[in-house]
């Protein structure tokens, strides 16, 4: 997910939100596009179910939901 304008680079880690420029990493998006709410290092998609865990400053998925 890239917000309006935004400049991306390469590095920017899967499902990383980012904005502006040069690109600011705000969040994370669900594959499905939903910005994930984090507790602690998990979180679950509110639309899909997927459900991930951060680590390492990248999002893995941990289940595919719906
Ligand atoms: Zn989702």
């Amino acid at each position: 997910m890239v917000g309006a304008g935004a400049v991306v680079k390469s590095e920017a880690p899967d499902y990383a939100i980012v904005v502006g420029v040069p690109a600011k990493q705000i969040g994370w998006a669900c594959r499905c596009g939903t910005t994930l709410k984090f507790n602690e290092n998990q979180a679950v998609c509110s639309y899909c179910s997927n459900e991930y865990i951060l680590k390492d400053e990248k999002l893995i998925v941990v289940k595919e939901g719906k």
